[in-house]
C-alpha cells in the first residue's frame, strides 16, 4: 500500500520535528521552505570571523530534542554537540548590583544573599514552580492537550486550583520572593515566551524548572548547529526538503485540503502541516472571511524584538555568556510593551556573548554580541519606521555604556540590526511575532491554537502559534505531537 502523502509549510523547529516524527511513523513526508535554508527563526549569521546566532541561543530541556533521534535509534550526542553553561545568567541592576543564577543550591544562596533575599524563599519558589512545572508537563505538554474538554478529562475538575489560577506570575513570583531584585529575574523568565509576566498566569512560573532541574545548555560552534544535525537525520530517513519553494496557496474541496501550490506548481496531499502561522495561514494561503479570522483574534502575538549583533575589537571580561540588564521599572517595561505597545524607554535587555564559552565564534581577544530587547509586535495600523527602531537602538547602547559596557560604541567594527519589519518578511510571523502567541490570563489564558484545524481535519499545525507555544523545546514537542494526533485521526 502506498504511504500517505503529508506535506509540511516551512522548515522552523516545529516544521522539521513534525516531518521527522511523521516520517518515523511511515508517512512519506516533504517540507517546503521558502528560505535558502532550514531552521526558520533558528538562525545564523557568519562575518569577519564572527558567528551570530539570529535567533534562539539558549536551549532547555534537551531531551525533548533528542528523542527525534532515538526514534530512528541514534544518539543526538553523534549529532550536536551540547553542553551546560556556569552561570546559566548574569543579571545587572541599575543599582549596580549583579546576580547570578546557579542550579547549585549552595551557589544559588549566596547569589541570594547580595541582594538581602533569604535563600529559603527562593528554595521555596523553585519548589512552587517544581509543582506547577510537574503538574503542566504532565499533560498539557506530553500529552499535548489542546481544548478544555481534553483538560476537565485529563486533570478533573479537582486539579484545577492546582494550577494557581487567580495569580498572574508576577503573583506568584511575588508571594515567594521579596527582593525586587529577585523579583525582576524570575519575573522576567517569561522571556522565554515574549509576554509580560504581569499579564501571563501564574502557571508559566514552571518556567524556571525547566532551566534549574533539566539545566541551560549551549551548542558549541553555535545553536545552528542543531539545524546541521538535524539535516543529517532528515536526509538519513529520507524526509525530501524544497529549500526556496514558497507556498503561496493551500487548495480545498469541501471540508478537506487537497494539496498546495509551491513557486507556482501544485502539490497533492492526504495531509498538510503547516508550520506558517495560524493566522497567517488562514488568512494568506486559505483566504478565508473575516467572521471566521475574528475567531483566531485571542490568539495574539507574543512580542517582537530589535535583533541587533555587534562584532567587537575587545572583549568586556564582567559579561558571562548569557546576560538581563534590567530596567529600572519593569512593571512599566512590561506594561509600555505589553499593554500600551510603545517602544520602551528604558527596556529590560537580552545580550548574549556567546564568545565567553566559544573561542570559535569571534576572532581572538574579541567579543561577538546578540542584542535583543522585547518590543511590540507590529501594529500594521500605525507602522514605526526604521528611524524609531534605530532610536531605541541608540538608547540600548546608552544604557549598556552606562551600565559598564564603556566606550562600547567604538569597539564595533561589525553591526547587523533586525527589527520587527524584518523579522516578519524573513519567517512570515504574525506581525513579526518572535515566540508565536502572546501567553496572556485575559486574552488567552496562556492557551494558543489547537493543532488540528477547526476547519479542514486534514490540516494540522506546528510551531509557536499552537499548544504549547513558542521556544525551541516546546515547538519541538509540539512537532512529535502533531505526528501524534495525525496518526489518531487517520487510523479512526
Ligand atoms: C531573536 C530570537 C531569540 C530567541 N531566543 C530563544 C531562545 O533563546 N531559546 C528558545 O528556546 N527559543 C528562542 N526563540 C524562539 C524560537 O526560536 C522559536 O519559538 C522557534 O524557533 C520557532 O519555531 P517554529 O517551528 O514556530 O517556526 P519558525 O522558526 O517561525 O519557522 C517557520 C518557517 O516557515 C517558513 N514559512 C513560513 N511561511 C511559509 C510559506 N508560505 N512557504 C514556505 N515556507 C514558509 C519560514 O520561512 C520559516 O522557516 C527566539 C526567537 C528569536 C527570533
Amino acid at each position: 500500500m502506498r504511504s500517505k502523502q503529508v506535506i509540511v509549510i516551512g522548515a522552523g523547529l516545529g516544521g522539521l520535528s513534525a516531518a521527522i516524527s511523521l516520517a518515523q511513523r511511515g508517512y512519506s513526508v516533504a517540507i517546503h521552505e521558502k528560505n535558502a535554508k532550514i531552521g526558520g527563526k533558528l538562525n545564523v549569521l557568519k562575518e569577519g570571523g564572527y558567528t551570530f546566532d539570529l535567533g534562539p541561543s539558549i536551549l532547555t530541556l534537551p531531551h525533548i530534542l533528542g528523542r527525534l533521534f532515538e526514534r530512528s535509534g541514534k544518539h543526538m550526542s553523534d549529532y550536536i554537540p551540547i553542553r551546560p553553561l556556569r552561570p546559566h545568567w548574569r543579571n545587572f541592576f541599575e543599582d549596580g548590583k549583579v546576580v547570578d543564577l546557579y542550579p547549585e543550591a549552595d551557589l544559588m544562596a549566596a547569589e541570594a544573599r547580595k541582594v538581602g533575599e533569604d535563600p529559603a524563599r527562593v528554595v521555596r519558589f523553585l519548589k512552587y514552580s517544581a509543582d506547577l512545572f510537574d503538574l503542566v508537563n504532565a499533560g498539557y505538554f506530553e500529552q499535548g492537550l489542546d481544548t478544555a474538554k481534553d483538560f476537565r478529562r485529563f486533570y478533573g475538575l479537582a486539579n484545577f486550583l492546582r494550577f494557581d489560577l487567580f495569580r498572574s506570575m508576577h503573583g506568584g513570583v511575588k508571594r515567594f520572593l521579596k527582593t525586587p531584585h529577585m523579583q525582576d529575574i524570575f519575573d522576567y523568565f517569561i522571556k522565554y515566551v515574549g509576554s509580560s509576566a504581569y499579564h501571563a498566569p501564574a502557571f508559566m512560573n514552571c518556567m524556571a524548572t525547566i532551566q534549574f532541574r533539566y539545566d541551560l545548555w549551549y551548542v558549541d560552534g553555535g545553536l545552528y548547529n542543531i539545524a546541521l544535525g538535524l539535516q543529517r537525520l532528515l536526509d538519513e530517513i529520507g524526509v525530501v526538503v524544497h529549500l526556496h519553494s514558497e507556498v503561496t496557496e493551500v487548495r480545498k474541496q469541501g471540508a478537506r485540503v487537497t494539496g498546495l501550490v509551491a513557486n507556482g506548481e501544485f502539490h497533492p496531499a492526504d495531509i498538510i502541516v503547516s508550520n506558517m502561522e495560524v493566522i497567517p495561514a488562514y488568512e494568506k494561503l486559505l483566504l478565508e472571511d473575516d467572521a471566521f479570522m475574528r475567531g483566531l483574534d485571542r490568539f495574539e502575538p507574543s512580542c517582537s524584538g530589535l535583533v541587533l549583533e555587534l562584532g567587537l575589537d575587545c572583549q568586556y571580561p564582567q559579561l558571562a555568556h548569557h546576560n538581563f540588564i534590567f530596567s529600572r521599572h519593569q512593571r512599566e517595561h512590561f506594561h509600555t510593551v505589553f499593554r500600551k505597545r510603545q517602544l520602551p524607554p528604558d527596556p529590560t535587555i537580552y545580550l548574549v556573548a556567546a564568545s565567553k564559552t566559544d573561542p570559535t565564534v569571534a576572532p581572538p581577544g574579541c567579543d561577538c554580541l546578540k542584542i535583543l530587547p522585547h518590543i511590540p509586535y507590529i501594529d500594521d495600523a500605525h507602522p514605526l519606521s526604521r528611524d524609531d527602531y534605530m532610536a531605541l537602538k541608540e538608547r540600548v547602547l546608552d544604557k549598556l555604556e552606562r551600565m559598564g559596557l564603556k566606550d562600547l560604541r567604538r569597539h564595533v567594527v561589525f553591526e547587523h540590526c533586525w527589527t520587527p519589519q524584518d523579522i516578519r518578511e524573513q519567517y512570515y510571523s504574525n506581525k513579526g511575532s518572535i515566540y508565536g502567541v502572546v501567553s496572556d490570563r485575559f486574552k488567552n489564558l496562556a492557551f494558543k491554537a489547537p493543532k488540528q484545524s477547526t476547519k479542514y481535519p486534514n490540516l494540522f499545525f506546528v510551531g509557536g502559534s499552537v499548544n504549547p507555544g513558542g521556544g525551541m523545546p516546546m515547538v519541538v514537542l509540539c512537532g512529535q505531537n502533531v505526528a501524534n494526533n495525525v496518526v489518531a485521526w487517520d487510523q479512526c
